[in-house]
């Protein structure tokens, strides 16, 4: 059942949401009202799409990877259920205290968005080892990368494409981007060579100049 929820303006302010498409800005939005009191729904993106986007003729998948990778939206699975728990829920909505509790179980650990990511890269560049230590190990990183393309549908996030995918770090490494999972996405060849050592705004800039 879907609840009525607040939007505050910092909504329209915050740079990261900035860098998400405006699709998944809107369904941003529309999983707070698909969430329980806890700020979690099931993973159902077909059921999203029907419940949020039944006249549009779009896929919820892609557009939920999308909030995943900005660290909007946690996926997780408990047991055979996969879940989505939105990210500091509890902050900025005040569901009404009749709303009945949770019918499920909260993430193994609660993820918090404290600054946007901007902020975060920053204070992470005055840090000795940000993009300097080594990189995971070769296995490490395979399973990361597993990890990465699974959660990204096997598909480009850039351009869509389900060829010769490779695992791009959102904000390079060289400038101080890590192996966080939500720092990773799955890109083809091309638009990864294509974005090389920028970030994503200039490399919007670049490909819209
Ligand atoms: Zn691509």
């Amino acid at each position: 059942m879907a609840r009525a929820r607040n939007i505050k303006t910092g909504f329209f302010k915050n740079e990261d949401l900035a860098e998400c498409s405006p699709w998944a800005r809107l369904l941003f939005i529309g999983l707070w009202q698909l969430a329980d009191r806890e700020g979690r729904l099931e993973d159902r993106p077909k059921r999203i799409k029907a419940e949020l986007f039944a006249f549009d003729s779009i896929d919820a998948e892609p557009l939920l990877a999308e909030l995943e990778r900005f660290g909007f939206v946690l996926r997780y699975q408990v047991k055979d259920m996969r879940l989505i728990q939105v990210v500091n829920f509890a902050k900025h909505q005040n569901p009404h205290h009749r709303e009945p509790a949770s019918e499920f179980p909260p993430p193994a650990s609660m993820p918090e968005r404290t600054a946007n990511r901007r902020q975060r890269f920053a204070r992470g560049a005055r840090q000795p080892r940000a993009g300097r230590g080594p990189a995971a190990s070769p296995s490490a990183w395979n399973a990361l990368r597993t990890k990465v393309f699974e959660r990204d549908g096997h598909r480009c996030v850039y351009c869509g494409s389900a060829e010769d995918l490779e695992c791009d770090h959102v904000h390079p490494r060289a400038r101080g981007g890590t192996d966080a999972l939500e720092n990773l996405a799955t890109a083809c060849k091309p638009c990864n060579t294509s974005k090389g050592a920028k970030t994503l705004a200039e490399w919007k800039g670049v490909r819209h100049a």
